[in-house]
């Protein structure tokens, strides 16, 4: 009934999303091949969409945490996870890949419906040594503070634990990490490329963590054989740390 009504009052918006839907699900099927797989959801095909699968809709960002969990081999047995900020589509191909997992807590600052725990990473309520795999993925850029927030990290990682984490490298490439506290939100996309990144991360933001105790391997995907870029369909300016604690 909601639909119905929904559809009485915006049809127009209502008829853009079916169109989206039904042209995805032709996509699903009549592009399936062998030229690329998402490593996501294990669709194959002969192309994505603009770097979109038509079946599960990541990116090419989205489908270097699953390519990097087998790079890091990161699927042990009996792990415990947290996974910060998923979005849906994160969360589904991470929990494929991680097929032997004891406890994977989900959170977000806000009480999303995907999520478990609502906690601000900066100043966790969770316990010491708790988790064995932390997966982080395009959030640090957003979070002021930083530094607490690898603290906090380190501090409920066991061990041994790992942290797998990536963000935007701006601009594509870049060597040094930018920031200055006195840019104002509002020049955050003209200065950093996004209206909600407060800083442009280089290829060194992986010392912050070294300097809390983390050990440190780096991916980058353009170092990647070509042939693997373009089966995975990933992007060549992008890069994933494996932080170990
Ligand atoms: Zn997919």
């Amino acid at each position: 009934m909601n639909i119905i009504v929904g559809f009485l009052k915006k049809p127009s918006a209502y008829l853009k999303v079916a169109n989206q839907v039904f042209t995805r699900w032709i996509r699903t099927y009549a592009y399936r091949g062998s030229n690329v797989i998402c490593e996501n959801c294990s669709w194959q095909g002969t192309q994505f969409f603009e770097g979109e699968c038509p079946n599960c809709k990541s990116l090419p960002r989205t489908r270097l945490i699953p390519f990097s969990i087998d790079y890091f081999d990161l699927a042990k047995t009996k792990l415990k996870v947290l996974h910060v900020a998923p979005n849906k589509t994160e969360y589904f191909g991470v929990k494929t890949k991680l097929h032997d997992v004891m406890q994977y807590d989900k959170m977000d600052i806000r009480a999303v419906k995907h999520v478990n725990l609502v906690e601000d990473l900066t100043q966790l309520t969770l316990e010491d040594n708790t988790y064995d795999l932390v997966v982080i993925w395009h959030v640090f850029e957003h979070i002021v503070e930083d530094t607490k927030a690898i603290s906090e990290v380190y501090r409920v990682l066991n061990t041994g634990g790992q942290l797998l984490m990536s963000v935007p490298i701006f601009p594509v490439h870049s060597l040094a990490t930018y920031e200055d506290v006195a840019i104002p939100y509002a020049n955050y996309q003209e200065i950093h490329g996004h209206e909600d990144h407060c800083r442009s991360c280089g290829l060194d933001y992986y010392k912050r963590f070294e300097a809390h105790g983390f050990r440190t391997a780096e991916l980058q995907v353009r170092d990647l054989d070509d042939s693997l870029v373009k089966k995975y369909a990933l992007s060549t300016g992008h890069v994933a740390w494996c932080f170990t604690k």
